[in-house]
């Protein structure tokens, strides 16, 4: 059932924490939105700055809050943490991320959460396990950001290629959120055509398509090189899944999901297509991949799973 009066919390207000904020507040689905930091002027400061922008959008209560404030929470969302250094994998953060979250994930248990979490901290599919076995919740309850931001860079990139509308393409990176992470080549849907029949006269060769892939794998990266973080395009992917949760949509979305068997692999969390509503994860979506996929797919989910042997 749609959520009518959405509670989300928001851990760690840095530049991930405060574009998800400030993309919530431009969409008005949610009623009181909370943010905490061990910097709790930062929070307070992005509290009072995005309520300044109210009277461009929707009425919403937003408040630089505590632990005590995820008791009766839908959503708990989880940015704290170190960042990826320039020439860090995510992997690498997993160690220093490991602790932060779980004094982060022991704290809002103990508020009496009884919600979703989602996880948009690096290592994410890594994390997203880790916060699994911190809180005890149902896997349907936890999941990770996981693919989200690797399948939209995917599906803009092909709109950008062909010329079509990013909306009308559908596209799916899966597994790891990061290097491991791989294309789903035979099931990309441009306009309802299958991706080489879309312009017959002008198909894609095979070296186009892996330059393209490239670009996907290693955008943060560069933006990083740039910028030093990337924020808007994650702080977007996170209020999609938000608004699956809130208005029960049962959207198909890539997250980080606990596989029970699917894709022929259990106890990793990984970038899947899953059905997302008011209750979480409702199911993973299994689908059929060819060879060389399910090849990546299983080196993808063998890597993770010897990061998560590493902490557990
Ligand atoms: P940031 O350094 O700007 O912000 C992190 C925030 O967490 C800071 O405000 C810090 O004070 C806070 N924090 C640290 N420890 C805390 C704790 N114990 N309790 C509460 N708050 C705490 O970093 P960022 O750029 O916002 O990135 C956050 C995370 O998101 C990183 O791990 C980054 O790699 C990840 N990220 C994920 C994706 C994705 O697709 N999942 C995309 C981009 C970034």
């Amino acid at each position: 059932m749609e959520i009518k009066s959405m509670k989300v919390v928001i851990i760690g207000a840095g530049a991930v924490g405060s574009s998800f904020a400030y993309a919530l507040l431009n969409q008005g689905f949610v009623r009181d939105l909370v943010i905490i930091d061990v910097n709790h002027d930062k929070a307070e400061g992005d509290a009072i700055d995005l309520l300044h922008g109210m009277p461009f959008s929707f009425p919403m209560n937003i408040w630089a809050g505590s632990y005590e404030d995820c008791k009766d929470a839908n959503l708990v969302v989880n940015c704290a943490g170190a960042n990826q250094a320039p020439g860090e994998t995510r992997l690498e953060l997993l160690e220093k991320n490991a602790k932060i979250f779980k004094d982060i994930v022991t704290k809002v248990m103990e508020s009496g959460f009884k919600g979703i979490f989602l996880v948009a901290t690096n290592p994410v599919d890594v994390l997203a396990y880790a916060t699994w076995k911190y809180s005890g919740l149902p896997s349907s309850q936890v999941i990770g950001s996981g693919t989200v931001l690797d399948s939209a860079r995917f599906r803009y990139l092909l709109a950008d290629k062909f010329k079509v509308d990013s909306r009308n393409v559908h596209a799916l990176i899966l597994g790891e959120h990061g290097d491991s992470s791989l294309p789903l080549w035979s099931h990309v849907m441009i306009a309802g055509k299958p991706l080489f029949d879309f312009d017959e006269e002008n198909r894609p060769n095979e070296e186009e398509l892996e330059e393209l892939f490239i670009k996907v794998r290693d955008a943060a990266y560069e933006i990083i090189k740039r910028k030093g973080a990337t924020y808007y395009g994650i702080g977007m992917g996170l209020a999609r899944i938000t608004r699956a949760i809130a208005k029960d949509e049962n959207a198909v979305l890539p997250v980080s999901a606990l596989l029970k068997g699917e894709y022929g692999h259990e106890e990793v969390y990984t970038g899947v297509p899953a059905v997302i509503n008011s209750g979480g994860i409702r199911e993973i979506v299994n689908l059929k991949l060819n060879k060389e996929e399910t090849a990546r797919f299983d080196n993808s989910a063998d890597i993770l799973k010897g990061y998560i042997e590493k902490i557990f």
